[in-house]
């Protein structure tokens, strides 16, 4: 019951982690909502120093360390423990984030970013959402949001679509734990395709 929810900026993921949760919680399964960066304090308190900060205040590989902290944490403090109570847990990202940002978006750190992950995480969800969108539509999106996390969604139109594909690729890479949903539609047939697939896999 370890579910994942991943995509560009802008994408919806956020929207469509709170109704999966809160459809699932109807059918009566005990959920924990969570996200990435952050979903425990101590993670939460990386997230700040992270994306807070000037965007040169850290070098990509210290970035990457900060997020595999902050990862461990919410592991060990929030995600495990929830497992270990039977529920399900839906994270708004995960390690594949890192895949693209820490890996691919800020220089060639990819294969640093799995030996960290193999090191210090070990774990991947058992179903990933990747909600797919084009990045045209995300970055209006994310843009018109205008949170105070403006760093990472200056990234410009390139930056998005090269993370289009390697979502894209990643989902091609693990078959068995990835659904590619189309999020280029009405909220409501988004939230419908996700649905569908938790029930399948949880056998709800
Ligand atoms: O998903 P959310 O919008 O909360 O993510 C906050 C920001 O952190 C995003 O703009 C995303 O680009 C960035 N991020 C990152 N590396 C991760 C996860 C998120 O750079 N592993």
């Amino acid at each position: 019951g370890f579910i994942s929810f991943e995509g560009i900026d802008g994408s919806g993921k956020s929207t469509q982690a709170r109704r999966l949760a809160d459809a699932l919680r109807q059918l009566g399964r005990d959920v924990t909502l969570t996200r990435e960066p952050g979903g425990s304090p101590g993670a939460e308190e990386i997230r700040r120093l992270v994306l807070e900060g000037a965007p040169d205040r850290w070098s990509p590989e210290t970035e990457l360390l900060l997020f595999t902290a902050a990862r461990r944490d919410h592991l060990e403090k929030t995600i495990r423990p929830a497992l270990e109570r039977g529920e399900v847990v839906i994270t708004d990202r995960f390690a594949d984030s890192s895949r693209m940002y820490q890996g691919i978006s800020r220089g060639d750190l990819a294969a640093t970013v799995d030996a960290l992950h193999a090191l210090m995480i070990g774990v991947e969800p058992d179903l990933t959402l990747l909600i797919d969108i084009d990045p045209e539509v995300g970055l209006s999106r994310a843009v018109a949001r205008k949170g105070h996390e403006q760093r990472f969604e200056d990234m410009g139109l390139d930056l998005q679509r090269r993370m289009r594909t390697g979502f894209l690729d990643l989902a091609a890479r693990y078959p068995s734990r990835f659904r590619v949903i189309d999020g280029a539609r009405a909220p409501d047939a988004v939230a419908a395709d996700v649905l569908a697939a938790a029930r399948t896999h949880l056998g709800l």
